[in-house]
């Protein structure tokens, strides 16, 4: 049966608003080195919001790009179809969506073309390439730390948009809390692009962070690095990795299913809580041992 300080620091945890759903968990804590963190919705509030696009009709685009993102539940999504909403204007009609986890959305549209939103690879993958003004607007906006939404209807790129995160609040200070604390590694996996990982990364100091992951690069990922290790994630595309590290542990703003596969929720969304959950967590060891 479970010793009654681990009960007792799972309800300590629990009332700081860090819910532990087993003993297990907890007691793999405690031998935490690595700590992954995912970007969007993790370190960032993932409260997108549209700074730009780049496009010959911009409404046209726009409109495109919500007509399919209706269908998504990524942050990136909610930024663009509110954006068109504000606007006024009338999404495209699309039918057929499928979201594709750390790609984008597809659909397709009345006359039946195939049109697609997402990043470089999912534009590559249905045979698109970019103008030179349009990957001079995409290299500017990684540089500046936004996401980017690449839209387009069969082999043709309609528009290119940026969109602006914010980070937690007090980001900063958590991450050091658990350096302080005997995390000796913590990093960053994101399926953004390399230049927006690079500064997010030095905007929250972190000197270790891997770019352009699919779901299942992350879950390699997690892997790859020192054990015993535990993710810290929100989104669809973070599931599989949760579920794959030592101790999974997902924010309640994520969605349902990273909730799902974590072993440990965070419930205020506060990651500023896990240094003091690490603690009870290795005081609880020492005295059980
Ligand atoms: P992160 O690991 O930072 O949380 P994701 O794995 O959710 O990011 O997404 C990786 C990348 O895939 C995003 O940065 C974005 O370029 C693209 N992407 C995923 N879903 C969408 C979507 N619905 N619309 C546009 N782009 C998307
Ligand atoms: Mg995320």
């Amino acid at each position: 049966s479970t010793p009654a300080v681990m009960l007792s620091a799972m309800a300590a945890a629990a009332r700081s608003g860090v819910l532990f759903k087993s003993s297990a968990a907890l007691g793999a804590l405690a031998h935490v080195q690595t700590v992954a963190f995912d970007k969007t919705g993790t370190l960032t509030q993932a409260r997108m919001t549209l700074t730009q696009t780049v496009a010959d009709d911009q409404g046209a685009a726009l409109a495109l790009a919500a007509g399919l993102e209706r269908h998504s539940e990524h942050p990136i999504a909610h930024a663009i179809v509110r954006a068109a909403t504000e606007r006024g204007l009338t999404p495209a009609a699309v039918t057929d969506a499928q979201a594709l986890p750390g790609l984008g959305i597809v659909g397709r549209l009345p006359g039946g073309e195939r049109a697609w939103a997402g990043n470089l690879r999912l534009m590559k993958q249905e045979g698109a390439a970019l103008s030179l003004a349009q990957d001079a607007a995409l290299r500017q906006l990684g540089r500046q730390g936004s996401s980017s939404v690449i839209v387009g209807i069969g082999a043709r790129v309609s528009g290119v948009m940026g969109v602006a995160d914010t980070l937690r609040p007090g980001i900063r200070e958590a991450l050091e809390r658990l350096r302080s604390g005997g995390v000796r590694h913590p990093v960053m996996l994101t399926g953004d692009k390399y230049e927006v990982a690079q500064t997010v990364a030095a905007q929250v100091g972190l000197s270790d962070f891997h770019a352009e992951l699919r779901p299942e690069d992350k879950v390699r990922m997690i892997g790859e690095l020192p054990g015993p290790v535990a993710m810290v994630g929100d989104g669809v595309n973070d599931a599989p990795a949760l579920a794959r590290a030592d101790v999974g542990i997902a924010v309640a703003s994520g969605t349902d299913v990273a909730i799902e596969s974590a072993d440990v929720v965070l419930m205020q969304s506060d990651l500023g809580k896990l240094g003091g959950a690490l603690r009870l967590a290795r005081d609880a060891r020492r005295t059980v041992k």
